[in-house]
């Protein structure tokens, strides 16, 4: 379809994410790819009723969802990035390609890509922004800064000392790097500890200030205690997991660190559904197997814990008012392509309401990656990013996985029967 061409989206409800409408008829008029008017269908213009109408009925409109954090070259079907590392740049473009698509037909029009091996990251930016590949507008790190054996090294950035970093950080900023992330503790990758820092606070410091001289923003992987302390204290401004576990991997909810969060206005990506698709997996690989060893029920039931931790960490932090926006971290370990609405979901059932959650995946995760003029809700003048799905998911948070059509630009994304 031509996209020049004005045209009207009618459906029985809507959310801008302005304010928390109540289920009406409401239109969509859209010129050159971009949103001219929103209003009931009760009071639209004679003048308007020329154009071209796709009308949804029992759907709801909605902004294209923003996943603020995925993987593209992973294939989320339980394999470790380890593994992931050792395929080829040709595979995993490939592979990041067919995800991209799969993501927007899901109704994520925007995604913060948060770790590609080499130069695959901005490639694939390229070539949707070339309109070579069909995906989500893309905002990339190109690859996560981390030390050397730190998490995710195995992507190509690794860097010890001030004088190394400064230079890592510059050299990502010069191929493209929309955002620095930095792997801030180790993580499932083998040679590191997800309870260790990887940098000091210095260290961070030197990376946030370096990011921020250019107008950088700046993310970090945190799954202990110590990890989000020091992240705070250099002001990275999203605490990514933000796992709170002691030195010892115990949990410990730590309200000083809370209130640290508040005053620094930090942005928190929970990233609460790939522990409960890790623990599903867990649970699958248990069932099919003829017996269980004693290390797969303990590791069961740790991850059991962990996942029961989180979600009342979440609980806590929304009650608290810290600044909470969805990223699924997928596809990534057991975690499919496609499947952004799970983490949305997962928000909902750890005590957001369904618009709140909603939010999070959308107005706010827009804002958290600096999209927050451009994506996110639907006004006037903004680009026709607009997700069409069967039922109200102010109603039932799960019907945001039934995606009826996804315009893009005022571009259909789907095909429609
Ligand atoms: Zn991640």
């Amino acid at each position: 379809m031509n996209n020049l061409n004005p045209f009207l989206i009618k459906t029985d409800n809507i959310i801008t994410g302005f304010k928390n409408e109540k289920p009406n008829p409401y239109y969509i008029f859209i010129e050159e790819g971009k949103i001219k008017e929103i209003g009931l269908q009760s009071e639209i213009r004679d003048s308007l009723k020329q154009f071209r109408s796709f009308n949804y009925p029992n759907c709801t409109a909605l902004p294209g969802l923003v996943d603020g954090h995925t993987h593209m070259i992973a294939p989320g079907d339980g394999t470790g990035g380890d593994d992931i590392a050792k395929e080829t740049d040709e595979t995993l473009l490939i592979r990041a390609v067919n995800n991209a698509k799969i993501f927007l037909d899901s109704g994520v029009t925007a995604a913060r890509e948060n770790g590609a091996k080499n130069d695959i990251g901005f490639i694939l930016k390229k070539a949707i922004n070339d309109r070579i590949a069909e995906g989500p507008k893309m905002i990339v790190c190109g690859r996560p800064i981390t030390i050397t054996a730190g998490h995710m090294g195995y992507f190509g950035s690794p860097a010890d000392g001030i004088t190394e970093i400064k230079k890592e950080v510059r050299k990502l900023i010069k191929e493209g790097a929309d955002f620095i992330k930095i792997a801030a503790t180790g993580g499932s990758t083998v040679t590191s500890n997800p309870l260790n820092p990887s940098f000091s606070v210095l260290e961070l410091k030197t990376i946030s200030e370096e990011a921020h001289r250019v107008n950088k923003l700046t993310a970090a992987h945190c799954t202990s205690n110590k990890g989000i302390q020091f992240a705070l204290e250099a002001k990275i401004d999203m605490i990514i997991h933000c796992v709170f576990d002691d030195e010892n991997g115990n949990f410990h909810y730590q309200e000083d660190l809370v209130e640290k969060i508040l005053k620094n206005n930090s942005w928190v990506n929970p990233t609460l559904q790939i522990s409960i698709f890790e623990l599903e997996h867990l649970k699958d690989k248990m069932k099919k197997s003829s017996e269980t060893s004693k290390e797969q029920k303990s590791m069961l039931d740790k991850m059991k814990i962990s996942v029961e931790n989180r979600i009342k960490t979440v609980n806590k932090l929304t009650k608290s008012g810290v600044k909470i926006m969805a990223g699924s971290d997928s596809p990534w370990g057991s975690y499919p392509p496609g499947q952004f609405y799970k983490e949305i979901e997962a928000l909902q059932k750890a005590g957001m309401s369904n618009y709140e959650a909603i939010l999070a995946g959308t107005k706010y995760s827009a804002q958290s990656i600096g999209l927050g003029e451009q994506s996110g809700v639907l006004e006037i003048g903004r680009n026709a990013d607009i997700l069409i799905v069967k039922g109200n998911p102010l109603i039932k948070i799960s019907d945001l996985s039934n995606p009826i059509q996804v315009y893009k630009k005022g571009i259909k994304q789907k095909n429609e029967l």
